[in-house]
């Protein structure tokens, strides 16, 4: 097993999170590799861990001053043994090649986990949307699907949301796309309402995370009810995650962005909700701005210097990281522990370090790793494409009852996975292994492809 980690540092050695991702799944099926030897000599470790096909293009397009700019694109084709490649678009000025190989390897276990047939991958742009006006990023997402288009279809490659890509520029790029090829068909999804989307798309990373924290709460006979919770983020996940937080009666008393994190000792309600929505969603500001709202709250700005988050320090019961990739290090776990935190459910993928992770198993916290806890956005997203394909739609209550049931099956399936491997109670080694197992079978029914 060490030699595929270092034959992948010694290949790309700039691929730091593309490691981690990868160091992390290895270590949790170091004992399913034993008991099936077969894995090995079918070379599973070293064809699961290279993409099948990598796009990198030009996005060249005009600012509103009339100059030329150029981006960088990538699609991150990485498993295709269960379905067609399914996965989060991303623009972000951070986005490279590490970035989107690591989020599309986390996809292919985490589409394994749905029980939908979805295989996994990733695609991006080093494009900052923020600051951008909406013709901007219109003209740009239309570039992007200049190429784009010819490697995504409805049986192929299917992207979504992710940092930077929301109903807007779904909608800017799905435009592109009908016009490029003159078809109407789920090759995107998070489409709006009227055109092929999903009810409860837009909520379902962030609802399906509280409802897997309340699955994990259960098994320790506690519920979501009455917890105080720290919240990171305040895009897509972060807002839904604290939507259902309030709904089920837990009091959230933090939110943040790039510029810094806002602590509201009086919680965060409905009312609060709907600012931030606005703010973030049609204004397009800062959340500094909350304060400005809401004076008792208290703004951190990001210390870019420090070697942990403040957002960590405030005491909670509950911990939904719904930002960004490391968002929370060692320091930051120790804190979490030394305020008595119980569960740490991430929203976001792989917000965790791996000290952070070790820190927080190693003190018994109920601890759900990305790949499961938000692993209903994707399932909705596979429930956009089932309807698509039978023209159909389907009521909100259709489908956030699907996303529940889906989501009960992945906590399920992560508890049977970690006690059938001698570490009960670990949903980390529990969704690595069973996710694995689903598509290495695949893999090695398919052949040598
Ligand atoms: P959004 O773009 O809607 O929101 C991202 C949030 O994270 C913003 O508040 C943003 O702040 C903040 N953020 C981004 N980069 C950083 C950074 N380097 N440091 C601090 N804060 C940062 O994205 P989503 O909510 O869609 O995605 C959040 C996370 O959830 C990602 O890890 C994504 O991969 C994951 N995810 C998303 C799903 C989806 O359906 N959208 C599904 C499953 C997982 P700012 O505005 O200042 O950049």
């Amino acid at each position: 097993m060490s030699d595929i980690l270092d034959a992948i540092r010694a290949r790309d050695p700039w691929e730091k999170e593309f490691y981690q991702a990868v160091k992390e799944v290895a270590e949790s099926v170091r004992p399913v590799l034993k008991r099936h030897p077969h894995y090995v000599s079918a070379a599973i470790m070293e064809r699961i861990t290279e993409p099948e096909r990598i796009v990198t293009f030009r996005v060249p397009w005009v600012d509103d001053q009339g100059r030329i700019r150029v981006n960088r694109g990538y699609a991150i084709e990485m498993n295709s043994a269960i379905g067609p490649y399914k996965g989060g678009l991303r623009f972000h000025p951070s986005v490279n090649q590490s970035i989107l190989k690591f989020l599309a390897f986390e996809q292919v276990f985490k589409n394994a986990l749905t029980t939908l047939p979805l295989g996994g991958g990733a695609a991006g742009c080093d494009f900052e949307p923020k600051g951008k006006s909406d013709d901007e990023v219109m003209r740009f997402c239309q570039s992007f699907m200049t190429e784009m288009y010819r490697h995504v279809g409805a049986h192929t490659d299917i992207p979504g949301g992710d940092i930077g890509v929301g109903s807007r520029e779904i909608g800017y790029l799905f435009g592109a796309y009908k016009k490029l090829t003159n078809q109407f068909t789920g090759a995107l999804t998070g489409k709006g309402l009227q055109w092929g989307g999903s009810r409860f798309r837009p909520e379902a990373a962030g609802y399906g995370c509280v409802y897997f924290a309340a699955e994990m709460l259960a098994t320790r006979g506690m519920a979501i009810e009455e917890q105080t919770c720290l919240v990171s983020g305040s895009g897509n996940v972060a807002q839904h995650t604290i939507e259902k937080l309030i709904q089920l009666g837990a009091r959230v008393v933090t939110l943040s962005d790039s510029s810094g994190h806002v602590f509201d000792p009086d919680g965060i309600d409905t009312e609060k909700l709907v600012f931030v929505k606005r703010l973030k969603n049609v204004r397009r500001g800062r959340i500094r701005e909350y304060t400005d709202k809401y004076p008792h709250a208290v703004f951190t700005p990001a210390g870019a210097s420090l070697d942990h988050n403040a957002l960590w320090s405030h005491r909670a019961d509950c911990v939904f990281p719904c930002a960004t990739q490391n968002e929370i290090g060692e320091k930051d776990a120790y804190a979490l522990i030394n305020n008595s935190v119980k569960l740490v459910c991430e929203g976001a993928n792989m917000p965790c370090s791996s000290e952070a992770i070790a820190v927080l198993l190693g003190k018994n916290i109920l601890y759900a790793p990305g790949k499961a806890a938000n692993a209903g956005g994707v399932a909705v997203s596979g429930l956009e494409m089932v309807q698509n394909s039978m023209r159909l739609s389907w009521s909100g209550e259709e489908v956030d009852e699907r996303l529940r049931i889906i989501i009960r099956e992945i906590h399920r399936t992560c508890l049977e996975a970690a006690e059938e491997y001698g570490t009960p109670g670990n949903y980390l080694n529990g969704a690595n292994i069973a996710g694995f197992v689903k598509v290495v079978n695949a893999m090695v029914d398919q052949g040598v492809v």
